[in-house]
């Protein structure tokens, strides 16, 4: 079974988180040489393979098999995958079933490896992923089945095949500022306390702010206001209240507590309150042979140089890193993931397998 066939039929699953839709059973059985160890939790599925094939390291691909609902609109039948004129078009067919599907031809091509080698698979990515890839690897934790290394076969490349995969992620912060004045009349200005004059001065200071200089792996940490609302949509009342609401994708140079120091300094004299929201973790692999092995294998296949990135919003890999699994991501172009129309090029799938054949030897010809 090709790799182009692998991705067919996994593009055929109607698995919209988060269902797999019987992709599980199905890849169990493709994978039939590997140990099925299953961990469901609030009716999600999550499957890790695995198999052992002497002492040496432990690697991991990783992946979601859940989908974003389709929406409409697309010219062909999202979950009946289409081939015109070089690519296949489906959902999930970026995001990220090529992905899956690279990587479970790579491993079936793989014998003699002198390690274990597995896969993880989750049906809650997209949604709010509390039962997916975390409580496996918790599980995996305690059965004493954490790998070493792990690839995360999301799509990152960017204008070609091979130009990027991501090291680690930004975190993302979200903040709400509540400001407190006293209501009034517009009339009479002294008598009143109003928020929205209180905070003028203030968001010119803020808004859009680097809160630190990045570094060779990170961009600069911004502070980017998605919302403010006050008032009564009326020109004679000014208001007692008004909300802030703001988020930062921060570096690891930027944690939680540097964001409240620079608005308590920013909003000295004000009375405000803040509530902040970590929704994810910074991280960075910043030293790895798997970093190393992924460079230069897809510089092998594809003669371009990737670079290394930390850019986009979260994923999965967050959870790996938190075990201090040397962690990287690498996949097909990000052009069309959650839109309509969703397609990836079958040259792109094919050079992916590659990849990740070149990858596992990488590892073989090491040990
Ligand atoms: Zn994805």
């Amino acid at each position: 079974m090709s790799v182009v066939d692998i991705l067919l039929k996994l593009l055929s699953f109607r698995s919209i988180t988060p269902e797999d839709d019987g992709a599980f059973d199905w890849i169990e059985a493709y994978l039939d040489e590997f140990e099925a160890i299953y961990y469901n939790e609030a009716g999600v599925k999550n499957l890790f393979l695995t198999k052992e094939f002497g002492k040496g390291a432990h690697l991991c691909f990783a992946g979601h098999i859940d989908v974003v609902p389709p929406g409409e609109g697309w010219e062909s039948n999202p979950f009946v995958p289409m081939i015109d004129e070089g690519y296949i078009y489906g959902r999930g067919a970026q995001d990220m079933k090529s992905g899956v599907a690279a990587f479970l031809a790579a491993l079936k091509e793989s014998s003699n490896f002198q390690g274990r080698l597995s896969v993880l698979l989750t049906s809650d990515e997209e949604g709010d992923a509390l039962h997916g890839t975390k409580v496996m690897l918790e599980h995996l934790k305690s059965i004493n089945l954490l790998p070493e290394y792990c690839v995360v076969a999301e799509p990152t490349c960017e204008e070609h095949f091979g130009d990027a995969f991501k090291v680690g992620r930004r975190g993302s912060i979200n903040g709400v500022i509540t400001v407190h004045g006293v209501q009034g009349h517009a009339a009479y200005p002294e008598k009143s306390k109003n928020p929205i004059h209180m905070i003028a001065p203030i968001l010119a200071e803020i808004a859009g702010v680097e809160l630190d200089s990045g570094d060779a792996f990170f961009a600069p940490s911004r502070l980017v206001i998605t919302d403010i609302r006050s008032g009564f949509e009326v020109t004679n009342v000014t208001p007692d209240v008004l909300k802030l609401m703001f988020n930062v994708r921060n570096s690891t140079k930027t944690s939680g507590e540097a964001i409240e120091a620079f608005i308590k300094d920013h909003f000295a004299g004000v009375d405000y309150d803040l509530r902040l929201m970590q929704s994810a973790e910074p991280f960075v692999t910043r030293e790895s042979i798997l970093v190393d092995y992924l460079a230069k294998s897809i510089e092998e296949i594809t003669a371009l140089k990737p670079k290394s990135s930390t850019a986009g919003g979260t994923s999965d890999a967050r959870f790996v890193a938190a075990y201090g699994i040397d962690v990287v991501e690498f996949g097909v172009k990000n052009d069309r993931i959650h839109s309509k129309n969703e397609r990836v090029g079958i040259d792109e799938v094919e050079a992916l397998y590659e990849v990740f054949l070149k990858v596992i030897e990488a590892f073989k010809i090491k040990d």
